[in-house]
């Protein structure tokens, strides 16, 4: 145990990418015939999140039997996702035992985001979280179904192109409400509604794709490898305004796919910007970054005012979730020069206006400090979809 644990320290720098975070709670139990893929997974996991290990160390850590793990073992390094790293340096007499990890540079995963306000941009990174390369794309300058479709496929076949190993899959954030089989019932912004993007993708591509909701994917990355606690929403805010909610350990999806669809609860009776849905008042409409950037950049002197006046609707569209769900924070993925200070303040300070004072006055409103956020939730799913990793 000793020297697993000292080879775990020793890996500490390489796991800061995709961090030793937590795993999200399965939900199913297990049947008889999914035991092997249930077995595979706890194997990954295992040594995804804590390192190498030989495989006694893995038997007892799963619980699982030696033979099952040799088996196991096999296979994976079979298909080029465990490889042994050596022997490690004997502590007593015997032989000493060869320790086994997941080979983080054998395989890349390329994760696409679509939720920026001029641009889709998209990375190759390894399994252990590293970004290699990173392209983006203007969003077409025709807005229909087929030249946004294209744009996208065209920087996916150029990330597949930069990758240097094998391609374990492509995850894609798309905004809108995204069916759990990948197709975009809905994304006004790109012009896709009932929009079979995964399976089109797919085909394309010739390689495993999972398309999600961007603020979804978000919070999966900040839940993973960021400091999340267990219930949390995480809202971004770039184009648009959508939210994850994670309550439990689990990912929320909703009856119809869309929960954490905020952005067009209209904030308010007192009327407000013309929203891009027709309404007005919108809680898109407040807090959308172009009309941030516009509105600040053409009064400069009213910054503050007019950050602090976005900020006050977020926490006034928040309060009642907050309550309701009894979250333990809120996380903001957005610019930080736009939504640190003035917005925050203003935001926490109208959310425990709100809200029951004393139970929920210590319920923080936080920027993510997450890079690329949506890029890194969309491999998670990649992960967790081809190796059970989470
Ligand atoms: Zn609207």
């Amino acid at each position: 145990m000793e020297s697993s644990h000292g080879q775990r320290v020793a890996l500490g720098e390489e796991l800061v990418a995709f961090g030793s975070g937590r795993r999200l709670r399965s939900s199913a139990k297990v049947l008889p015939e999914q035991a092997r893929a249930h077995n595979r997974s706890l194997v990954l996991q295992t040594l995804y999140h804590r390192g190498a290990m030989s495989r006694a160390d893995l038997a007892r850590e799963t619980g699982l039997t030696r033979v099952t793990i040799s088996d196991l073992v096999a296979e994976s390094i079979a298909d080029g996702i465990i490889h042994e790293i050596g022997v490690r340096e004997a502590a007593g007499p015997g032989k000493p035992p060869i320790e086994i990890d997941i080979d983080r540079e054998g395989h890349q995963v390329i994760g696409i985001d679509l939720s920026g306000a001029s641009e889709f941009t998209g990375s190759v990174l390894d399994l252990g979280g590293r970004t290699l390369v990173s392209h983006s794309t203007p969003l077409p300058e025709e807005r229909d179904a087929e030249h946004t479709y294209q744009a996208v496929v065209d920087l996916a076949r150029r990330l597949a192109t930069s990758a240097t190993r094998p391609v374990l899959g492509v995850g894609i954030g798309s905004p809108g409400v995204v069916r759990s089989d990948g197709l975009i019932i809905n994304a006004s912004n790109l012009a896709w509604q009932d929009f079979p993007l995964e399976r089109r993708l797919t085909e394309d591509l010739g390689l495993p794709v999972m398309v999600g909701n961007d603020a979804n994917a978000a919070i999966l990355a900040e839940y993973t490898f960021g400091e999340a606690r267990s219930d949390l929403m995480l809202i971004r805010i770039d184009r648009g305004v959508g939210a994850g909610v994670i309550t439990g350990g689990r990912p929320l999806v909703g009856a119809r796919f869309a929960a954490g669809e905020i952005g067009h609860v209209v904030v308010g009776t007192d009327g407000g910007p013309l929203c891009s849905c027709g309404r007005i008042g919108c809680l898109e409409a407040w807090v959308n970054v172009p009309r941030l950037l516009a509105e600040t950049a053409a009064a400069p002197e009213r910054r503050g005012e007019i950050l602090a006046d976005a900020g006050t609707r977020l926490g006034m569209a928040i309060a009642l979730i907050v309550a309701a769900l009894d979250l333990a924070e809120v996380v903001i993925a957005g610019p930080a020069e736009l939504f640190d200070g003035v917005f925050l303040d203003a935001a926490t300070r109208a959310l425990h206006d709100r809200t029951l004072e004393g139970v929920f006055a210590d319920v923080p409103i936080r920027l993510s400090k997450q890079d690329d956020i949506v890029v890194r939730g969309a491999v998670v799913t990649v992960l967790a979809a081809q190796l059970g990793v989470s």
